[in-house]
């Protein structure tokens, strides 16, 4: 098993694989399928909920904080609407956040949900500001095997943006590394 797709089993507790609709486009069971098999109504609610949250993109209304299509274009500049709505990738060496190692916390320019603590940034070297963990409920991950590579994909848990990409290769403690687009993200320093 590539180690990418063993990491992405490890960080999600909804006990779905490979097989989750987020990459197959359905769900493996249908509704009434699932609804006939349980019994657990509490159960059967907390599958569903997760599964829907890693569906992603498709249906706004997984989200706490939508917008239609239209809305996104006026809240966002065209460089941050490629990145999280399009799941666009900012070219390496370009965000000004690369270099930012002071205190403070990053946001998500599309909800403004705090993401990441500086305290886990480090320079990776790619080009990417980089993370070696989000801070509690922040994010959430799916599958993305697109352009051909098996990777973790990572977006914002209250608006669904993307963000950008996990991998097992970061430091110590997590040894994750949390490749992000610093177009996706805004920095406000600690106040000291
Ligand atoms: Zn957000």
């Amino acid at each position: 098993m590539a180690p990418v797709t063993r990491y992405g089993s490890r960080m999600r507790n909804d006990g779905s694989s490979s097989s989750d609709p987020a990459r197959t486009g359905g769900p493996p069971l249908s509704r009434g399928t699932l609804l006939a098999g349980l019994a657990g109504a509490a159960a059967l609610a907390y599958v569903l909920r997760g599964h829907r949250a890693l569906a992603d993109t498709g249906s706004p209304a997984t989200y706490e904080v939508t917008h239609s299509d239209a809305e996104w274009h006026k809240l966002l500049t065209p460089e941050q609407y490629d990145v999280l709505r399009k799941e666009g990738t900012e070219f390496a060496f370009s965000s000004p956040l690369d270099h930012e190692f002071g205190k403070g916390t990053y946001y998500c320019v599309g909800c403004s949900l705090a993401l990441f603590s500086s305290k886990t940034k480090f320079d990776s070297g790619t080009g990417w500001p980089s993370f070696y963990a989000p801070l509690p409920h922040a994010v959430l991950t799916r599958d993305d095997s697109s352009l051909g590579m098996e990777r973790t994909e990572v977006h914002c848990r209250r608006c669904g943006g993307h963000l950008g990409h996990v991998f097992d290769d970061g430091p110590k403690p997590t040894g994750l590394r949390y490749c992000m687009n610093g177009v996706a993200l805004r920095f406000e320093p600690a106040k000291s």
